[in-house]
């Protein structure tokens, strides 16, 4: 497997974990671009949330569910902004689907 969420979620590279569920595992981004940046994923690998298939409908609302924790959690009271980059396009740069869970500060609108 050459993914390399999936190394970090098997933990063969490092990371900074912020909160793990038998469905998904969170760490902070290796180039945060807020006060708080964590990165959610998947345990299961799907390269995208355009690869997702209606089994995964359950496990995507678990993530969201589970940023949600992760933002109590961190006290981001004032707001939070969850993004899920997808494809060229949308700046994907990482073929394991992820939610960028960005607070700390305002975040702009709109995006670049
Ligand atoms: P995206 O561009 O939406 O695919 O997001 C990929 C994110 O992964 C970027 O914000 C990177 O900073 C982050 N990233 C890349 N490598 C690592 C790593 N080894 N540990 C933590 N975050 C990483
Ligand atoms: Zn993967």
């Amino acid at each position: 497997m050459s993914c390399l969420f999936c190394k970090i979620i098997d933990g063969t590279i490092p990371s900074t974990p912020v909160y793990q569920d038998d469905e998904c595992y969170a760490f902070a981004d290796i180039h945060p671009q807020a006060p708080v940046h964590v990165l959610l994923a998947p345990r299961k690998h799907i390269a995208s949330v355009a690869d997702a298939s209606p089994g995964d409908c359950a496990l995507l609302g678990h993530l969201l569910w589970a940023a949600a924790e992760i933002a109590r959690a961190k006290a981001l009271d004032k707001g939070y902004r969850l993004v899920i980059n997808t494809g060229p396009d949308g700046g994907q740069t990482v073929d394991h689907l992820h939610i960028h869970l960005l607070g700390g500060r305002p975040i702009g609108w709109p995006p670049g």
